[in-house]
């Protein structure tokens, strides 16, 4: 079984249009969406859940009433200015520290787990595809990320499945560290724009430190030809396959609009474009 990351560096350069469209291609496969923050490989898949789970991650502390004796101990421990002047926590505040309930003298605060968010188990008409959808202002994507990355893995172990097909995060923070350890091959969509070039070698060196082998595809090259060009040279530099060069293409669009994979919109040179693409991978 093959863990095959889809990435960016950048948000908006057509990460989850290329997931899709591998999704769809790729035989014998799970489909992941590691992009927990902004997760939307959903609105190309159409997923029926059969699972829900909470994810839980930190703790909050929370003051009981009826056994604090408002000694003020708490307030002056905390270093988050978390407690209030009539000694309620506020959980936005709060970073789970514990301090507060190792100081309190009469054993009032708990500290109590955080719900952060949900993921699913669903089944798709390409496969199984495991998702989340982290909290409002939430923090610890990264071990949100290992989680769907983990049961994509022992759902695609128990299917025998070839493929696992992750939508990675964008960036090159902690959810995309999470995303690329272990995975057999990087596949780095850019788009020919300055800022997304740069974006784009931040991921390969990343990469290279967790020893993951990359391949570059450029979306909408026919916009500037020119710095498609100069990719092309990046990539030749630093011994990294440019295996694709999609277009812009309305169909592209309206296939996002219609909520499926652009492969079954396209066809002609478009199509064969993405095949060339999952070609590229598979080998
Ligand atoms: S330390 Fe404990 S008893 Fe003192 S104010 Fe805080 S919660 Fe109340
Ligand atoms: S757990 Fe830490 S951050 Fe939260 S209220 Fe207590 S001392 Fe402050």
């Amino acid at each position: 079984m093959k863990q095959i990351l889809v990435i960016s560096g950048k948000g908006g350069t057509g990460k989850t249009v290329l997931t899709g469209a591998l999704a769809a291609l790729a035989p014998n496969k799970v489909m992941a969406d590691c992009d927990v923050d902004a997760a939307n490989l959903y609105l190309l898949l159409n997923p029926s859940i059969r699972e829900k789970h909470p994810f839980q991650s930190g703790a909050s502390a929370v003051i009981d009433p009826a056994l604090c004796s408002r000694c003020g101990q708490c307030s002056a421990a905390c270093r988050f200015d978390a407690v209030s002047r009539d000694f309620v926590v506020n959980p936005i505040a709060c970073e789970g520290c514990g301090l507060c309930a190792r100081v309190c003298p009469a054993g009032a605060v708990t500290m109590k787990e955080n719900t952060a968010g949900d993921w699913f188990v669903s089944e798709t008409r390409y496969g199984p595809f495991v998702h989340a959808k982290l909290g409002l202002a939430e923090e610890n994507s990264g071990k949100l990320v290992a989680k769907v990355r983990e049961t994509a893995g022992e759902i695609a172990e128990s299917k025998a499945a070839d493929y696992v097909i992750i939508d990675g995060p964008p960036g090159i923070g902690c959810p995309v560290i999470a995303s690329l350890s272990g995975v057999d091959l990087a596949v780095i969509v850019t788009e020919p724009s300055l800022s997304a070039i740069h974006d784009a070698e931040r991921v390969m060196d990343l990469a290279k430190h967790f020893e993951v082998p990359v391949k570059l595809v450029v979306n909408k090259w026919d916009i500037n030809p020119a710095v498609t060009e100069d990719i092309q040279k990046l990539c030749d530099s630093r011994h990294v396959p440019l295996i694709g060069q999609i277009p812009f293409d309305r169909v592209v669009v309206e296939s996002v609009l219609a909520g499926e994979p652009v492969t079954e919109r396209a066809d002609g040179s478009l199509k064969e474009e993405f095949i060339k693409i999952w070609e590229a991978v598979r080998s």
